[in-house]
């Protein structure tokens, strides 16, 4: 089969002739409809995180079940499932068993520790791969599996209840997504901040009740003054800058959500910590419960992701677009038809 494998030098190959090992029990054999391509996979394929070399690209997965193993219950032949980041966790520790298993100490990310959906076929822990609800299309599903589930997480942890106020920082790929959920979703008010203004128009468009750009704006002197502070803030953006006017935008008892990931270390007064109980939480992708939930959602149509199929030979080309920030929305690599 065709696959999109790590090569050396940050390259990513494309090797026509891939063989996978046989189902062993609790597996299925996926046939991949598409694959989302994501920020995370230009770090695995840069060696950002470690050489991993050989290893097949993809957690943005959808495919069709042709095979199952002994042992598999939970899918069918001709179920349509997911390969996320989070692959499998070990299913015995205290995170596996506390709704916490994205942080599992023995976890198992596709397309990075373990063979990913960037093929066209994929074998998955059956346990582990969530069902996409009919009505949802496989294109949209992929965004969905990492995009949309890491943002409706966030939310999530945001405990952000209805009618009261969120700030998006960041309205990108993750944050347009986070935009829809809160709104559509958790009927939040939301101020969307960025600092590209074609990002802050397709956000007023989704439905944004503000949105601010941190280049022409006082973001946090603006919400404390007309909206007298956020109850809580997600942060996608990966700027430091970003956390700080964060940590400086929430009320009293409010709470920021960091999903971004910039490598340094955010401004956090104590005194702002302590005397306004503020509180900061770091949110890792989703459990499978938060794929199921993030699924039925956009299935219901309450959040669309923005797509485009792409096929697997422009795999490289994708990844230059990708470091120049030259494409809005999703790329997808499309497994489905031939090109
Ligand atoms: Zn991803
Ligand atoms: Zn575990």
């Amino acid at each position: 089969m065709k696959a999109a494998v790590v090569g050396k030098n940050k390259t990513v190959e494309i090797i026509n002739n891939k063989k996978l090992r046989p189902l062993k029990y609790g597996e299925a054999l996926l046939k991949m409809e598409c694959c989302g391509v994501c920020h995370t996979d230009l770090h695995v394929k840069n060696a950002d995180f470690g050489d991993v070399t050989g290893v097949i690209l993809g957690h943005e997965g959808i495919g069709i079940v042709t095979d199952v193993a002994e042992g598999v219950t939970s899918l069918k032949v001709g179920d349509r499932a997911s390969v996320a980041w989070f692959f499998q966790g070990c299913g015995h520790c205290e995170y596996c068993n506390s709704g916490n298993e994205t942080f599992c100490r023995e976890v198992k990310n596709a397309g990075y520790t373990i063979d990913g959906a960037m093929a066209e076929e994929c074998i998955v822990t059956a346990d582990y791969a969530v069902k996409v609800p009919d009505g949802l299309d496989s294109a949209a599903a992929s965004s969905i599996t990492c995009a949309g589930v890491t943002t409706y997480k966030a939310i999530k942890k945001s405990e952000i209840q209805p009618g009261q106020w969120l700030a998006v920082y960041g309205l990108g790929g993750l944050g347009n997504l986070a935009l829809q959920y809160a709104k559509n979703v958790f009927n939040a008010k939301v101020i969307a901040i960025d600092v590209n203004d074609s990002q802050l128009k397709l956000a007023k468009e989704l439905g944004a009740d503000l949105t601010l750009n941190p280049k022409t704006d006082n973001v946090d002197e603006i919400i404390q003054q007309q909206i007298g502070g956020v109850h809580a803030a997600v942060v996608t953006a990966v700027a430091k800058s970003a956390f700080n006017s964060a940590v400086n935008s929430v009320r009293a008892a409010g709470r920021i959500v960091a999903v971004g990931l910039p490598v340094e270390t955010m401004d956090l007064s104590i005194p702002r910590l302590v005397l306004d109980g503020i509180e900061v939480v770091g949110s890792l992708v989703g459990t499978r419960e938060d794929l199921k939930e993030a699924f039925q959602f956009a299935a219901e149509g309450k959040v669309v992701p923005k797509v485009t199929m792409r096929p697997l030979e422009d795999i490289n080309s994708i990844f230059e677009e990708m470091e120049q920030g030259k494409f809005t929305g999703r790329m997808v690599i499309d497994f489905k038809h031939n090109h």
